[in-house]
C-alpha cells in the first residue's frame, strides 16, 4: 500500500492547453521545463502533444534529450542561453538554441540549423537588447533567426510595462533585416489578460499545471496535481506538551495528534510550519508545528482519524480544496516554487483518460 504519493491529472493539463489555446487564437508552445513544473516534462510533454502544439519549451539541454528519447519529435526550444561548447550536444538532440549573444550567434549559424533570436525588452535576464538589434543587422542578415521572441517580467500585473516591453520589441522587429516566420511573447497569465494573441504561438506554463496567473481572469484553470498521505501514527498528547522541532507547538488541552509521512524533503514545504492546512473525511486539519524532513504532524482532534486514513495535503478532496495558490500563500512562497519543489522521491500516479498509470 502506497502511503504518500501525488497525482497528476493528464486529462485537467490537457483542458487547461485547449482553454488557453482557444483564448489566444494561436498554436501553443507549451513551457515542460523544470520537469514539467515538477509534475513529469515528458508526460505532460506526452500528454499535451495530442493538442498539437507548434513545439515544446524546455530550459535545459538534458531536459529537451529527455523529450527526444521519449519519442518527441516537434521542435523543442532551449530557452536558456548556451555556451558555445554545447553546440554539437543541441545538434544531437536535434534541440533549437534561443539565443542572443553575438558570438554565440555568428558560431551556431555554421550549424546551418534552426534558431530563435532571444529580444531582452526589460527582464534583463537573456536575450539581445532590443536597443542593440540595429547594430547586428549584417550579423542576423547571414544568420537568419527561424524564430524571434521576447519574454514580459510583469505579465501577471495589470501595470504600463508590458505596453512598453512590446514597444521595443516592435522596434526590434523593424530593425531585423526580416520578419521571421515565428514571433512569441506571451506566457500563460499574458494569454490571461488579454486575446487574441498579435503573435504567432504563446508560451503558456503555470496555467497548463493548474495555476492561474491572478484572480478573476478570463479563463480558470483546472487543477492538476493532488498530494496525499496516509496517517502513520496517532498519538494523544496532555496540556502544555509540545510537538516537533525546536518546540514551536504546544498543546492548549488534550489534543490528538496524527503523523503523515511526508516532509519538505518530498516538497511539503518547511515554511508550511505551524501555517499548513490539509484535508481529512471533509474537514481542514492544522500542521502542529515544524514540518521536518520526512514527516508532519496535524491536529486531528475533533475528528475520527485512524490508522491508514488518506490525508489530503495539496488538491481536492470532497468539496473542498488545498490549491497550489492557497498552498503557496500559507507557505510565503510563489506558486511556481511550490510545484518545482515536488520532488521525486513520492510516486507519481498519471490519471488520463479514466486510467491511473503509477509511474516512480
Ligand atoms: C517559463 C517561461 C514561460 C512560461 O511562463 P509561465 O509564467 O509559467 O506561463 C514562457 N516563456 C519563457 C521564456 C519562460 O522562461
Amino acid at each position: 500500500m502506497t502511503r504518500a504519493w501525488v497525482e497528476i491529472d493528464l486529462d485537467a493539463l490537457c483542458r487547461n492547453g485547449a482553454a488557453v489555446a482557444a483564448r489566444a487564437g494561436v498554436p501553443l508552445l507549451p513551457m515542460v521545463k523544470a520537469d514539467g513544473y515538477g509534475l513529469g516534462g515528458l508526460r505532460a510533454a506526452l500528454a499535451l502533444d495530442r493538442l498539437d502544439p507548434w513545439g515544446f519549451g524546455v530550459a535545459t539541454v538534458h531536459e529537451g534529450d529527455e523529450l527526444r528519447r521519449g519519442g518527441i519529435t516537434r521542435p523543442v526550444i532551449v530557452f536558456t542561453p548556451i555556451l558555445r561548447n554545447e553546440i554539437d550536444a543541441l545538434r544531437r538532440g536535434d534541440l533549437t538554441p534561443a539565443l542572443g549573444d553575438p558570438a554565440v550567434i555568428e558560431s551556431w549559424a555554421r550549424t546551418g540549423r534552426p534558431w530563435h533570436l532571444q529580444i531582452d525588452t526589460g527582464m534583463s535576464r537573456a536575450g539581445m537588447r532590443w536597443d542593440l538589434v540595429a547594430e547586428h543587422r549584417a550579423l542576423l542578415a547571414r544568420a537568419r533567426p527561424d524564430g524571434v521572441f521576447t519574454h514580459f517580467h510583469s505579465a501577471e500585473l495589470d501595470d504600463a510595462s508590458r505596453d512598453e516591453q512590446e514597444q521595443r520589441f516592435a522596434q526590434a522587429l523593424a530593425a531585423l533585416p526580416d520578419r521571421p516566420a515565428l514571433v512569441h511573447a506571451e506566457n500563460g497569465p499574458a494569454v490571461e489578460r488579454r486575446a487574441p494573441s498579435r503573435w504567432s504561438v504563446c508560451r503558456p506554463g503555470i496555467f497548463l499545471y493548474g495555476v492561474a496567473g491572478f484572480e478573476g481572469g478570463a479563463i480558470a484553470p483546472d487543477p492538476v496535481v493532488s498530494m496525499r498521505a496516509r496517517i502513520v501514527e496517532l498519538r494523544t498528547i496532555r496540556d502544555g506538551e509540545s510537538v516537533s522541532y525546536d518546540a514551536t507547538w504546544r498543546a492548549s488541552g488534550t489534543r490528538r495528534i496524527a503523523t503523515v509521512p511526508v516532509g519538505y524533503a518530498d516538497g511539503y514545504q518547511r515554511s508550511l510550519s505551524n501555517r499548513g492546512e490539509a484535508l481529512l473525511a471533509g474537514r481542514r486539519i492544522a500542521v502542529t508545528g515544524r514540518v521536518t524532513m520526512d514527516m508532519t504532524m496535524f491536529d486531528v482532534t475533533d475528528t475520527d482519524a485512524d490508522l491508514g486514513d488518506v490525508v489530503t495535503l495539496l488538491g481536492r478532496q470532497g468539496d473542498d480544496v488545498v490549491t497550489v495558490s492557497e498552498m503557496a500563500t500559507r507557505a510565503g512562497l510563489s506558486p511556481y516554487e511550490i510545484l518545482t519543489g515536488l520532488r521525486l522521491r513520492l510516486p507519481r500516479r498519471y490519471a488520463e483518460g479514466a486510467r491511473e498509470v503509477v509511474a516512480a
